[in-house]
């Protein structure tokens, strides 16, 4: 007979989006002449840019003709997008070989699978709060015990509180953990971590000989000079650090699809040579995944090159302006808001201490606008929201004003 994997069963409660889809669904339903205003889920809303779109056209044109049509591509993604990301990355300083990329559908399943290559045994640090996938895939991959429903958390895993005390960004761990997953700018406080809080995890890595999974998804929303976009700006990083970023928020393919990995050669681990972990992952996507769409990996191509470049660009400009309406909006209200400024995300403490779904509720309820309650993202994130300034700008401003007009607190 057939036996389920018991880690699945350890997994705190349903997926956090799917839950706030839930009550938002349910809320709708009591109240129907109601229009619900989502600043919940990091959903872009804006069209792709023309440059993008004409390549993808291209790109179909091209498939619909048997001496231009291409099947299965490059084991790793195509070798014209990768050389393009290695120039993409060449513009901060950062070398990396073709050879280093791995193009993928997306960040999310990148960041969930990454942990196949590594031991059961490892300890796992986690920024809290965090993108809930990093500890949701390593608690399917069975390193933690089960969840402590009085303390919000996993056994076995070592978290990195991040608070208003550290500005967001925590400290290295201060016990010997093996693998640390780090996002920066940071989902969901709107965090960035600086050249040197960075090198000091670096440090750590290389001292304890662990692995940095480093998620730089929002990189291209960094707006203030000096802060690192990749954990390669960092000297000694490619012995150490693994990166993961998309194009789902820099250039509006969170339908598309298209991400990439970088595990460098250079990358070390307690046994094996450098380079085994390169090739393992390459063992491991040519096992179980068969590319990315190649009319994706075109429009990736052009997101990379010239006018794509500034169009993807002027979309994510777009977005900050929502974040910078958000803050205002939010603290004109009394709040207390941290993050978008170098992210996408503003992170606000909730009133009187209310827990983070009564606020979720009272959003919901009194102004009819949907944010993601913190505690979703680890312990640390109780008494916070996270507001998203992925929606079209006309209901960006009408939810500040239902906030305005409505909250009562
Ligand atoms: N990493 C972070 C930090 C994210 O916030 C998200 C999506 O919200 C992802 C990865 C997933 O990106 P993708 O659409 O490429 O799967």
């Amino acid at each position: 007979m057939a036996t389920i994997n018991h880690n699945f069963t350890k997994l705190s409660s349903g997926y956090l989006f799917p839950e706030i889809a839930r009550r938002t669904a349910l809320w709708q339903k009591a109240h129907p002449e109601a229009t619900v205003l989502r600043l919940g889920i990091g959903n872009t809303t804006e069209a792709l840019s023309p440059a993008v779109c004409k390549v993808l056209h291209d790109k179909v044109d091209l498939l619909s003709q048997r001496d231009t049509y291409s099947g299965y591509g490059d084991e790793q993604g195509d070798t014209y997008l990768r050389e393009a990301l290695v120039t993409y990355y060449k513009q901060h300083g950062v070398v990396l070989e073709p050879t280093e990329f791995f193009v993928s559908d997306g960040a999310k399943s990148d960041a969930a699978n990454i942990q196949d290559i590594f031991g059961q045994d490892n300890i796992v640090a986690i920024q809290d709060p965090a993108y809930p996938v990093y500890v949701d895939s390593n608690v399917v991959g069975g390193r933690t015990g089960e969840f402590n429903k009085e303390r919000l958390c996993y056994d076995g895993f070592v978290y990195l509180a991040s608070n208003e005390g550290n500005g967001f960004v925590p400290e290295p761990p201060t016990q010997k953990v093996d693998l640390i997953y780090l996002c920066s700018p940071n989902n969901p406080t709107g965090a960035v971590a600086s050249r040197e809080q960075l090198k000091a995890f670096v440090d750590y890595a290389l001292e304890n000989k662990a692995v940095i999974i480093f998620d730089s998804a929002y990189c291209e929303y960094i707006t203030e000079e000096n802060y690192p976009r990749s954990i390669y700006e960092i000297a000694e990083a490619k012995k150490c650090a693994i990166e993961i970023n998309s194009f789902s928020k820099f250039s509006g393919f969170t339908g598309v699809r298209l991400g990439w990995t970088i595990v460098p050669k250079a990358l070390e681990c307690e046994d094996g040579p450098a380079g085994l972990l390169n090739q393992m992952w390459n063992r491991r996507q040519c096992t179980f995944f068969n590319g990315a769409s190649n009319i994706a990996q075109a429009g990736g191509y052009a997101v990379l090159s010239g006018e794509g470049l500034k169009q993807s660009q002027a979309l994510v400009a777009y977005y900050m302006e929502n974040a910078r309406i958000i803050r205002e909006g939010l603290s004109q209200v009394g709040l207390t808001v941290y993050g978008g400024i170098n992210s996408p995300y503003i992170w606000a403490r909730t009133p009187n201490d209310m827990l983070s779904w009564d606020f979720f509720d009272l959003l919901l309820d009194s102004c009819h606008v949907v944010v993601t309650p913190g505690s979703g993202f680890g312990p640390s994130g109780e008494h916070y929201i996270r507001v998203s300034s992925y929606g079209h700008r006309e209901n960006v401003v009408k939810a500040m004003q239902s906030i305005e007009e409505n909250l009562q607190i």
